[in-house]
């Protein structure tokens, strides 16, 4: 579960916390954020570790996924592809760096971690993997150029990966969150909630329990889907 410290990530967790999944509670920065979602989630009865790590480094993954197995001793089976940044500006003055910072980590990170979770899944005919893209993929928002480039590639990984291995027993589905009361989303600004049908902000709870579904046994046919979460936004 990449980027789980807050925000979407850390419902994520929580909700497969709960579920009984072992969690792998991936951060960047915030160690003790990462360390109150592990606790939360042994409180109530649950097994979570929590693991630093860039998913923006060509190393991250195959760094993340060996502590994983050995912590659990256990292949990793599901993975959420959830960390994400957003560095606005209007296209005319989108730098290099906004370009490929946002790139790197929302798209090209959540390719390498697809790439190395599919190997041992592959191997267990059974595994499940969740991309959580963005409304930003769908419809355009203005500002997001480089945003909406790496979560409209990250819809069109989805669906390329699910095909590859669906004859294997693997899925691979997207979420696609609308706006979500989350830190990313501080500065909204008003005229863009009154554009959601459901005039408000979704929370994290309801974007976990769409992955919730994704992860478990009854989704079993369900692949290369992309499920709005955003209050009919998409619609
Ligand atoms: P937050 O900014 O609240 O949290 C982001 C999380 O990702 C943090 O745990 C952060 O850890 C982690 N993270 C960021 N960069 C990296 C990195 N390079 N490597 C590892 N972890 C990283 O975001 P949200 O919870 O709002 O968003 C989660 C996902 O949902 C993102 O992919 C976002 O694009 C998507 N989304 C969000 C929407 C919203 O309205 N909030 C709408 C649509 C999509 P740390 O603090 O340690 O850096």
């Amino acid at each position: 579960m990449t980027g789980a410290s807050r925000g979407i990530g850390a419902a994520i967790a929580r909700a497969l916390g709960r579920d009984g999944w072992p969690v792998g509670v991936n951060y960047r920065r915030d160690k003790d954020a990462a360390e109150r979602v592990v606790a939360e989630i042994e409180q109530k009865g649950g097994r979570a570790v929590a693991l630093a790590g860039d998913v923006a480094d060509p190393g991250a993954p195959d760094q993340l996924f060996e502590a994983l197995e050995s912590h659990f001793s256990a292949p990793v089976l599901v993975l959420v592809n959830n960390a994400g940044i957003a560095r606005d500006d209007l296209t005319p003055s989108l730098g290099d760096e906004e370009w490929s910072a946002v790139l790197d980590t929302d798209l090209t990170g959540a390719f390498r971690f697809t790439r190395r979770a599919l190997k041992p899944m592959l191997r267990a005919r059974a595994g499940r993997i969740v991309n959580i893209s963005s409304v930003v993929g769908l419809r355009a928002n203005p500002g997001q150029a480089n945003y909406a480039a790496a979560k409209a590639g990250l819809i069109a990984l989805t669906k390329t990966a699910a095909i590859e291995v669906a004859r294997r027993g693997v899925t691979v589905n997207a979420v696609a969150p609308g706006v979500i009361d989350t830190a990313m989303t501080e500065e909204v600004a008003t005229d863009l909630l009154a554009m959601v049908p459901a005039r408000r902000a979704g929370t994290p709870e309801e974007v976990a329990a769409c992955v919730r579904f994704l992860v478990s046994e009854e989704a079993s046919y369900v692949t290369g889907a992309v499920l709005s979460v955003d209050g009919g936004l998409a619609a």
